[in-house]
């Protein structure tokens, strides 16, 4: 059996290509895959949880958005996350410019082949996991801020966050380099970036989480969401009037996010047949991955795929590490990587999420939105341009 590369993912377009090319604009001889034009600061607008699809659809809840959207094309407007579709996998690609399945963070929960522990990349780490051995390559920030010290461009990365993610393990794996100013209040962020592209040169990260936390509380529409949308546009729009001349400000989002019903968040784990010769679960409900026990024989494992077929097969793709690994889900996969990535994946084209009810918390199931899965309402994000004259 072959599977099909997710859709809405664009190899040509999508996270990696981003800083590179905004780079490229402030002068770096770096490539500009997006063709970004020249600027003299650059402010990106990452909206943790903002696809495409949920933006077209409520845009009437972000007129500024809107306006911008009017003035690019349908392709320019295009761009693509990583799969899995989550934050970890999509901001390392965004820091590394590479590929999950060159970085590593290839999901929410990531089995970890050497200690044979299954790590959250969001902030489970533990003393024994060192982030910064977890993910080893350089982030593209990192290699600016190598290029400025030699004399090569005046670039300086600045993360723009809350003061809590400043020292996080996903910070310390994937977006090293930028100097950090924290500021937890929304609008104060917004601020804060357009103070800090008063200097040439700047290229600055401004991350938002609070969309991406109202969506999966209370589904991507609902009134919490599309408030937080609200004031997101109309921060955005305020900040770029108090912008110098030829600053380009780009927003993006990490994934997309749809609804699951509480009648499709199923705890998987009741099902004898369905975890047989299973070790390690991990992932997300959206995209599971599941790692088996070392000693399960061939025709075990197999069982365990056709079972899942079985019960899921109408929802979800049920695909071998093999098969994903062939079909690009993860770009390009290292050796070193590889077994991290589930030796079965099961990922909702439908929309349902699925637990491991032994390990998931009681309240995860009371999740509305969710995101890990290639379908194009997780993988497409937004791609916006300004630049001010
Ligand atoms: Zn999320």
């Amino acid at each position: 059996m072959s599977v099909q590369t997710p859709a809405g993912y664009n190899s040509q377009r999508n996270l990696t290509h981003v800083i590179p090319s905004l780079a490229a604009s402030l002068g770096a001889p770096s490539h500009n895959p997006l063709d970004l034009p020249q600027a003299s600061s650059a402010i990106l607008l990452m909206v943790d949880g903002l696809g495409l699809e949920q933006l077209e659809h409520y845009a009437a809840h972000a007129p500024y958005f809107r306006r911008v959207m009017k003035q690019q094309t349908a392709a320019q407007t295009e761009m693509s996350s990583v799969y899995p579709s989550t934050t970890a996998a999509a901001l390392s690609s965004l820091g590394t410019a590479l590929s999950p399945g060159q970085h590593g963070l290839v999901g929410y929960d990531v089995y970890d082949p050497d200690r044979d522990v299954v790590i959250n990349q969001l902030g489970g780490w533990d003393e024994r996991t060192d982030p910064e051995t977890w993910q080893t390559a350089p982030t593209v920030f990192q290699q600016l801020n190598e290029q400025r010290q030699a004399g090569v461009h005046g670039i300086r990365p600045v993360t723009i966050s809350l003061s809590a993610f400043e020292d996080s393990a996903l910070t310390r794996a994937s977006l090293q380099g930028p100097s950090f100013v924290g500021a937890d209040d929304l609008g104060k962020r917004f601020a804060r970036a357009a103070q800090a592209a008063q200097q040439p040169g700047n290229l600055i990260y401004l991350y938002v989480n609070e969309l991406d936390k109202a969506g999966h509380q209370h589904g991507p529409g609902s009134t919490t969401w599309l408030e937080v949308l609200e004031e997101i546009d109309s921060h955005a729009r305020r900040m770029i009037r108090k912008l110098p001349a030829s600053t380009l400000v780009a927003v993006t989002g990490d994934h997309g996010m749809i609804e699951v019903k509480p009648e499709h968040r199923i705890d998987f784990s009741h099902h004898e047949e369905l975890i047989e010769h299973v070790a390690h679960t991990a992932g997300e409900p959206r995209m599971v991955q599941l790692h088996f026990d070392s000693a399960a024989t061939e025709e075990q494992r197999q069982a365990t795929l056709e079972a899942w077929g079985h019960r899921f097969g109408d929802q979800a793709w049920v695909v071998t590490r093999q098969q994903a690994i062939e079909a690009g889900w993860f770009g390009s996969v290292t050796s070193r990587v590889q077994q991290r990535i589930g030796d079965l994946l099961i990922a909702g084209f439908e929309p349902v999420a699925l637990y491991d009810g032994r390990r998931a918390a009681p309240h995860s199931f009371k999740m509305v939105g969710h995101h890990g899965a290639p379908t194009s309402a997780e993988v497409r994000v937004p791609w916006l341009v300004v630049q001010t004259p």
